[in-house]
C-alpha cells in the first residue's frame, strides 16, 4: 500500500462525508459483511478507504463506488498496486450493481440517500445475499422495528419481507470525523431464501396500507378494493399493527 495523499481539503458535507475512524467498529462491520472470508464485495461510498482497508483483508475482490472525484484519486493513490481493489468513480444510484454478483454489499453510506440505497439492495437478487450498512440510528430503528411501534412503517415491511435484519452495533457521533449531528448504527440485512410471490404488487399493497398512518386499513384500502376492504377481519386495525405474514395473507386474500 503506498503512502496516502494528505487530504486536508475541506470536503463537501452535502455528500454525507463523515468518516468513521474507530478501527474496532470498522472491523465489526467488515466481519458482519464477509464473515471469515467472502469472494467478492461491493462497497458503497468508500471515502478515504477506512472500511475498505478492513474489507480488503476478508475478500479476494473488492469493488468500491465513490462519487467525489478527489476521493477517487485519493483511493487510487493510497491503494496503488493492490490488484484485488477496483475503484469506480460514479453515483451508486446510477450504477448497475448486478454486474458484480455474486457479492456481499457494505458501506458507511451517505445518509441523504440511505433509503434509495437500501431499496437498491432489495431490488437485487439472491446473488447478493448480504448487505451491511452503517446508517443513521433513526433509519436503523425503522429497519429493525416490530409491529405496533412508532418506527414500524413501509420501509420496515418492505425490508423485512425480503430480509432478516440484525443490529450489528451502535455508533456514537464522536466515532466520526467530522461528527454527524445524529447517532448511527450498523445493520446487517440477510436476504431470505425465497422472496414472496408477486413482490411488486405486494409492495404496492403495503404502500397503500400505510398511505395514511393513522387511518384504519378499511379507510386506506377502500379506494382500491371497494366494499371488500370492509369485510376483512383486520379492517378496523391500522397497518402498523400487522406483522409481515399478515400483510402477505391479507394481500393474497384481497387479490384472489
Ligand atoms: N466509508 C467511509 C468511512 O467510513 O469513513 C466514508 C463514508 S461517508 C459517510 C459517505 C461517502 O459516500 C463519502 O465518501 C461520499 O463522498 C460518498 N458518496 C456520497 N454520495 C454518493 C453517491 N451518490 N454515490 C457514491 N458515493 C457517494
Amino acid at each position: 500500500m503506498s503512502q496516502a495523499l494528505p487530504l486536508n481539503l475541506e470536503l463537501p458535507r452535502k455528500l454525507g462525508q463523515h468518516f468513521l475512524v474507530r478501527d474496532a467498529i470498522l472491523n465489526q462491520l467488515a466481519v458482519a459483511a464477509c464473515g471469515r472470508h467472502t469472494q467478492r464485495v461491493v462497497e458503497i461510498g468508500p471515502g478515504k478507504g477506512a472500511l475498505t482497508r478492513h474489507l480488503l483483508v476478508l475478500t479476494d475482490e473488492l469493488h468500491v463506488i465513490e462519487l467525489d472525484l478527489r476521493l477517487v484519486r485519493h483511493l487510487e493513490t493510497k491503494f496503488a498496486g493492490i490488484e484485488k481493489l477496483h475503484v469506480h468513480s460514479g453515483d451508486v444510484l446510477d450504477t448497475d450493481l448486478s454486474q458484480w454478483g455474486p457479492a456481499a454489499i457494505a458501506g458507511n453510506v451517505p445518509y441523504y440517500i440511505t433509503s434509495p440505497i437500501v431499496e437498491k439492495f432489495l431490488s437485487l437478487d439472491a446473488r447478493f445475499p448480504i448487505a451491511v450498512f452503517l446508517v443513521q440510528l433513526e433509519v436503523a430503528e425503522r429497519l429493525l422495528a416490530t409491529p405496533g411501534t412508532r418506527d414500524y412503517g413501509y420501509l420496515t415491511v418492505a425490508t423485512q419481507l425480503l430480509c432478516d435484519v440484525q443490529l450489528v452495533c451502535r455508533v456514537p457521533p464522536n466515532a466520526f470525523v467530522p461528527p454527524p449531528k445524529v447517532g448511527s448504527a450498523g445493520v446487517r440485512l440477510q436476504r431470505k431464501a425465497s422472496p414472496p410471490e408477486n413482490l411488486s404488487e405486494l409492495l404496492r399493497f403495503v404502500s397503500r396500507s400505510f398511505a395514511h398512518k393513522r387511518k384504519t386499513l378499511r379507510n386506506n384500502l377502500r379506494p382500491f378494493y371497494g366494499e371488500r376492504a370492509d369485510s376483512i377481519p383486520e379492517a378496523g386495525l391500522r397497518a402498523e399493527q400487522l406483522n409481515i405474514d399478515q400483510f402477505v395473507r391479507l394481500h393474497a386474500s384481497l387479490s384472489s
